[in-house]
């Protein structure tokens, strides 16, 4: 059995569900589609999470169902009836969690609100599929993908998700050869819906090959393979045709966003191998990711910007050891928080963490949960802190000097750190 992944721009128009229909005609064998939110609907969704207006909130979610609508008007008939009717469907359940669901958990309203992404485009890829002739098995990946109740960032449960995908999703691939399911969401072990972070259907498609023993992952991708840089950012990238696990792992990590950084690891323990290929060229040949461990034939560099870095020292004077350390990571962890790169002296501790939101960390951060003290203020209790914010994290994997020459050029670099393979600079 093969897994393939389409992206929220792989089904964002009927162009797109044109070449999944071609893809999924051409393969040979069992494949279980892993499918995400048409275009840019999960950022849509995430909208109504917070409590609006009747009216406000209408607004959205009739822009969301215009756009369904519009692309199940591509589903041939008779399909095309039973789409509009789970539409329907999905629409009305929809519209109750936006107006009726009340948690008192923002991230659990979250997860009930933005995982009906992937079922509406579900729904219409595989009824725009069997239109075309292509039989298919729709498998709702909320009765397979089980997780804890860590809304947003579920934990998944291996044992017993392994026992659905064999109950279900091999078992409809058996009938149907083809299986449509979702990316992205999964089901608590309390029943309710969760979602495994975004951009988290990679993760899905790796979840489900591990359960599955499946032969091959390949991500249908708008670019024609992992590059060595973002060519958004960069002039001259490489294509890279192949990239060792653990290479595969440390870029993901850093932002390298072709791939989600969790989808690595269920392959590499199966020892799965990964393709990332051009959607517009199925046969072009990509990038596979796989346990050949050799290097990688030039330097690889990521960027992330909107970095903050921070600079703590004890008000006591104290040195920065376990104590210290533990203290620092528990406040990190309580404000989800990540950090990308540290170091430390006696009495500094230096860090660069993400600053999506920095102003929820110096004012309290309301988007994930009750009130409370932004990050910031619970340090400075214990810390002297300085910040500076707006800068740009750095990583070249298998770097020389004229790739860091290029790239600190102009700039001042405010935190080095250098590995054997890896270098990493936080630069203004
Ligand atoms: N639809 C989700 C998102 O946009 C998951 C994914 O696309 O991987 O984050
Ligand atoms: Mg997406």
């Amino acid at each position: 059995m093969k897994v393939y992944k389409f992206g929220g721009a792989s089904v964002k128009d009927v162009e797109g569900l044109k070449r999944v229909a071609d893809i999924l005609a051409n393969t040979e064998g069992n494949v279980v589609a892993v499918v995400s939110a048409m275009g840019k609907t999960t950022n849509a969704l995430e909208k109504l999470v917070p409590k609006l207006s009747v009216v406000e909130a209408e607004k959205i979610l009739g822009e969301i169902e215009q756009y369904h609508l519009a692309l199940a008007c591509a589903v041939k008939l008779p399909f095309w009836h039973s789409v509009n009717v789970e539409l329907e469907r999905d629409f009305r359940e929809l519209r109750v969690f936006v107006q009726e669901f009340n948690s008192e958990n923002y991230d659990e309203r979250y997860d009930y609100i933005v995982s009906m992404g992937e079922i509406m485009s579900t729904h219409i890829v595989s009824g725009y599929l069997k239109g075309e002739g292509i039989d298919n098995a729709w498998v709702d990946a909320r009765h397979v993908i089980i997780t804890d109740d860590k809304h947003r960032d579920a934990k998944v449960d291996f044992t017993k998700t392994q026992k659905q995908v064999k109950a279900q999703m091999m078992k409809a691939a058996k009938q149907n050869r083809i299986v449509i399911t979702q990316g992205f969401i999964g089901k608590s072990d309390k029943e309710h819906p969760v979602t495994l972070g975004r951009e988290g259907s990679d993760y899905t498609a790796a979840i489900i090959a591990y359960c599955a023993d499946a032969e091959s992952v390949t991500i249908w991708k708008d670019v024609p393979g992992v590059l060595n840089a973002d060519p958004k950012k960069f002039a001259d990238t490489v294509k890279l045709d192949h990239i060792s696990y653990q290479d595969a792992i440390e870029l993901a990590y850093y932002g390298a966003s072709v791939i989600h950084p969790k989808t690595i690891k269920p392959l590499q323990n199966k020892n799965i191998p990964l393709f990332v290929k051009p959607f517009g060229d199925p046969a072009a040949s990509g990038t596979c990711i796989d346990a050949d461990s050799s290097p990688l034939p030039v330097p690889c560099f990521i960027s992330k910007i909107d970095q903050v870095l921070l600079s703590l020292s004890p008000k006591d004077f104290s040195f920065i050891a376990e104590e210290n350390l533990s203290l620092i990571f528990d406040c990190f962890a309580k404000h989800h928080v990540k950090v990308n790169m540290m170091q430390h002296s006696a009495i500094n501790f230096s860090v660069c963490i993400d600053g999506a939101g920095f102003n929820g960390l110096t004012h309290g951060s309301t988007p994930t949960g009750s009130p409370q003290m932004g990050l910031l203020d619970e340090l400075r209790e214990n810390y002297r802190v300085l910040y500076n914010d707006n800068v740009e994290l750095f990583t070249i994997r298998y770097y020389d000097q004229p790739t860091i020459d290029k790239l600190t050029k102009n700039r001042i670099v405010l935190l080095e750190q250098r590995s054997r393979y890896t270098v990493q600079m936080v630069v203004k």
